[in-house]
């Protein structure tokens, strides 16, 4: 295992033991807490499905040189992994546990299976992902299909930007206060993501 694969693994674990802990009243407010997000991410589904469906099938797919997951290490946040933990059976938490303990051999990511990604929710960094080349071939003849796009991205923003309270930092905090740290929680650890949560503190401040 690689430290990607470490850091990817011990969250996961951590995640699923706590949620062995707590009640199904508690595990229900949590389904609940991140309800609007699945909403959010039942949105670009559908987006992607409606547009992009094709050409990724026909660019990538087919022609196998697929530049989303050809990436060894991609990046997740805390949340994506709290999310996906609970709305995942046990099997696919066990099927992602065991690709983390397996060694990647291939320039790809981890969590390419053969029928593809691994995740129930794959992360909000791979759902976002649109190559240059399909953005262009989908947006140059559907102006108004870009426009609907910006609209999703300023949404994701609302779920883990965080210049205002957003449930990926809230994720963080809910396991912060019961002892637990993570590398992935960028929003509580990244330089980056400290320096906004600060600007927009002074923000709020100085009004
Ligand atoms: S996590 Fe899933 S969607 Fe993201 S790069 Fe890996 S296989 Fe692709």
């Amino acid at each position: 295992m690689n430290a990607y694969q470490i850091e990817q693994a011990d969250t996961l674990d951590m995640v699923c033991r706590h949620f062995g802990t707590i009640s199904p009243q508690k595990r229900l407010a949590l389904l609940s807490q991140i309800s609007d997000y699945l909403l959010f991410r039942d949105a670009v589904d559908a987006f992607l499905r409606e547009h992009f469906e094709n050409t990724c099938t026909q660019n990538c797919y087919q022609s196998r040189v697929s530049a989303c997951c050809s990436r060894e290490g991609i990046i997740t946040f805390f949340g994506d992994v709290v999310v996906n933990a609970l709305v995942s059976g046990e099997a696919e938490i066990k099927g992602l546990a065991t690709v983390l303990q397996t060694p990647n051999t291939g320039f790809k990511c981890i969590y390419l299976g053969e029928q593809g990604c691994l995740w129930r929710i794959k992360p909000i960094v791979c759902e976002m992902f649109l190559c240059e080349q399909a953005q262009k071939e989908v947006f140059g003849l559907k102006s108004w299909a870009d426009k609907l796009w910006q609209e999703l991205k300023r949404r994701e923003k609302l779920y883990r930007w965080p210049d205002r309270p957003v449930l990926f930092d809230d994720l963080e905090r809910y396991f912060m206060a019961r002892g637990y740290s993570s590398p992935l929680m960028y929003l509580h650890n990244s330089p980056g993501l400290l320096r906004v949560k600060k600007r927009a503190r002074e923000r709020k401040t100085s009004k």
